[in-house]
């Protein structure tokens, strides 16, 4: 609730002294002094009212201007604050655009595991998205449930359009184990156990040769082998 000072300036004034309502023996909480500390953008000015708990509800002055009554510590603003943050899109605190935010900072890879799954693969974020949060959700639409991640169909590929979806973590898990479409030196392959009998290797090396790897002693990089890459098949 937003107090207009002026409105109140009769009941709530500044110059009048501040007398505590006591109420009833049961409910009288021991009131500390707040008057002059900051909590965010509010100032407490004074005790307003007791609440139905009997807990002291405070008037503050918001850095903006207005008036606002609360528990000491409950609120950082009188509501300004959200709506500046939310004034481009609306959307700051959607789960949408944290994963905007998360895939941007994957890609610029801060951190010595995302610089060898992210970076050095060349997996980026595209144009479009990159610096347009609503491009990146008029192209995904909205996070269907909670449980929904952004995934990238070719594991090798970037974030776009084309290359990602909405998938639940259990999808994201059968992808892993056996829903991918291998395909090694040009040839397409509907499984792994497929691709190891065709190509006589282990397991290892075919990850490697789709995947690349980095050789955690000397920090070398293998790059993938060309024309060797897995698909996530999707739709099963
Ligand atoms: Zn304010």
């Amino acid at each position: 609730m937003v107090h207009n000072f002026n409105a109140h300036a009769g009941i709530f004034g500044l110059e009048q002294p501040f007398i505590p309502q006591l109420g009833t023996l049961k409910g009288i909480e021991m009131m500390k002094d707040f008057t002059g500390k900051r909590c965010g953008y509010l100032t407490a000015i004074k005790p307003h009212h007791q609440n139905k708990r009997n807990k002291w509800v405070w008037l503050f002055k918001c850095d903006c201007g207005n008036f606002t009554t609360a528990r000491f510590g409950d609120r950082l603003s009188c509501g300004c604050l959200k709506r500046k943050n939310n004034l481009t899109h609306g959307m700051k605190y959607t789960p949408e655009y944290q994963t905007w935010q998360s895939m941007k900072s994957r890609c610029k890879a801060t951190r010595l595991r995302e610089k060898r799954n992210y970076l050095d693969r060349g997996i980026n974020v595209c144009e479009e998205w990159k610096d347009s949060f609503e491009t990146f959700f008029k192209d995904m639409g909205k996070r269907p449930t909670p449980r929904h991640q952004i995934d990238r169909r070719d594991n090798n590929a970037g974030y776009n359009k084309d290359n990602c979806r909405w998938v639940t973590p259990d999808i994201q898990e059968s992808n892993k184990r056996n829903s991918w479409i291998w395909i090694i030196d040009g040839v397409e392959y509907k499984s792994r156990a497929e691709a190891l009998k065709a190509t006589r290797v282990s397991s290892m090396t075919l990850i490697r040769w789709c995947q690349g790897y980095v050789d955690k002693r000397d920090g070398y990089i293998g790059k993938p082998k060309p024309n060797c890459r897995m698909v996530r098949k999707y739709g099963t």
